[in-house]
């Protein structure tokens, strides 16, 4: 096992979205989390998929970290059952926070806010910020198009294969813990010759 994983930062829909299988996951990844000892870090809110996944965890007694903004906060989302509570000034604090709080990254089916939250830890990997496993929990295929677009960046010269394949995409919160556990990055520059 190349990486300790005793937290996973968890980016998914602030919605529940209309696919119950999403809304499954992220419940199967709560339990999961608790079974494996692996405490939750989130954006707190007690909304959508969000909420789901904090209320899967702290049912069976397990931890939670919620890092979300002032503005947030003051809308009355945070959840109240949170282990922990973070409350940051801004959106960039916020992400700031979650990572230094988190050994790895996983995104499962979100929005806008869920992309560009996984595209930035993933860029920060590929800049060599940080060496954390990056991951996708790739329910029923729907990071299949995204996953697609980055080989098509690979393709075109302007992502690495290597990187691209220590990109962690799993099916099931089961693979998707024991990838995390095993993945390591390429020691390469993000440019590509
Ligand atoms: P989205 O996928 O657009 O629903 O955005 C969800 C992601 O962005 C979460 O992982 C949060 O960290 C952040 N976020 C966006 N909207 C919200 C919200 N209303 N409440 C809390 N966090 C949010």
């Amino acid at each position: 096992m190349a990486n300790d994983i005793r937290s996973l930062c968890v980016y998914c829909g602030s919605s529940d979205g209309y696919v119950a299988a999403h809304a499954d996951a992220a419940r199967d990844l709560g339990r999961h989390l608790v079974e494996n000892n692996i405490r939750l870090v989130y954006g707190g809110a007690a909304v959508g998929l969000m909420g789901i996944v904090a209320d899967a965890v702290l049912a069976r007694g397990g931890s939670v970290t919620g890092v979300i903004t002032e503005h947030f906060d003051a809308a009355g989302i945070t959840h109240s059952g949170l282990t922990k509570c973070v409350i940051t000034p801004d959106m960039h604090s916020r992400k700031a926070e979650m990572m230094q709080h988190s050994d790895a990254f996983v995104a499962l089916p979100g929005g806008i806010g869920t992309l560009e939250e996984v595209a930035e830890a993933l860029t920060w990997a590929h800049i060599g910020h940080h060496r954390k496993p990056v991951g996708f929990l790739n329910v029923d295929g729907f990071y299949n198009p995204l996953i697609n677009m980055l080989d098509q960046m690979v393709a075109s010269g302007f992502y690495r294969q290597e990187q691209r394949d220590a990109l962690v995409v799993a099916k099931t919160p089961k693979e998707l813990i024991s990838k995390l556990q095993s993945a390591v990055w390429p020691d390469v520059t993000k440019w590509v010759r």
